[in-house]
């Protein structure tokens, strides 16, 4: 199979970080999750964890600088060359839209499709309310909604000038929005010179 190179966005709880594992898992394209990527910086209690874990708690985001560093060191390795490379929760504001675009220049890779798992606020808010993550209090989960809607929303235009952008209706069972990106996925793949 032909690597695909691809983003997806969608609003905190739309479900974008499972899907991301089908995806990853039927394409074989490499999960870059700056989420979780931050998340194991905790775990290891590096001095830069607990610098991005009390940013996170707030529920604010870590800075350009730092993460367009982390992305640009992971796009570099040999694997997503080879195998492709699905971005989750990455980039999320113009500046790190910007440095992706110089990156994938520099590396000479393409950026096949960008998608957008679209779920409204109303909806992701409660399902972020009952899944119990210790960032998902109240009040950080609004910060982040908000943030989003700031910050993320705008690339979504930026990024449909740029090729190729799909919004996938993310309402459903995880299998019936997976089917919908898998079809869009595959088009684009056989669509790929
Ligand atoms: P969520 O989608 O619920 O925000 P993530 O796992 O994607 O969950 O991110 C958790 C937190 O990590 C964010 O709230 C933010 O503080 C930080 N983070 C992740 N990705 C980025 C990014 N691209 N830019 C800035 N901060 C980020």
């Amino acid at each position: 199979m032909k690597p695909i190179n691809l983003i997806i966005f969608g609003r905190q709880g739309s479900g974008k970080g499972t899907q991301s594992l089908m995806v990853t898992e039927e394409f074989g394209s490499v999960h870059i999750s700056t989420g979780d990527m931050l998340r194991a910086a905790i775990e290891q209690a590096t001095e830069f964890g607990l610098q991005a874990k009390t940013v996170m708690d707030r529920g604010e985001l870590v800075s350009d600088e730092v993460i367009s560093g982390i992305v640009a060191e992971r796009l570099g390795q040999s694997d997503v060359m080879q195998q492709g490379f699905l971005l989750d929760g990455v980039p999320r504001t113009l500046g790190q839209a910007e440095s992706l675009i110089a990156v994938l220049e520099g590396l000479d890779l393409s950026l096949d499709l960008v998608l957008n798992l679209e779920v409204p606020i109303d909806e992701v808010t409660s399902r972020m309310m009952s899944r119990g993550r210790e960032d998902d209090t109240e009040e950080a989960i609004a910060r982040r909604l908000g943030l989003y809607e700031q910050e993320t929303a705008p690339l979504l235009e930026f990024f449909s000038e740029k090729g190729v952008f799909e919004v996938i209706d993310g309402l459903g069972s995880e299998t019936e929005v997976f089917e919908r990106l898998n079809a869009v996925i595959t088009r684009v793949i056989s669509d790929k010179k």
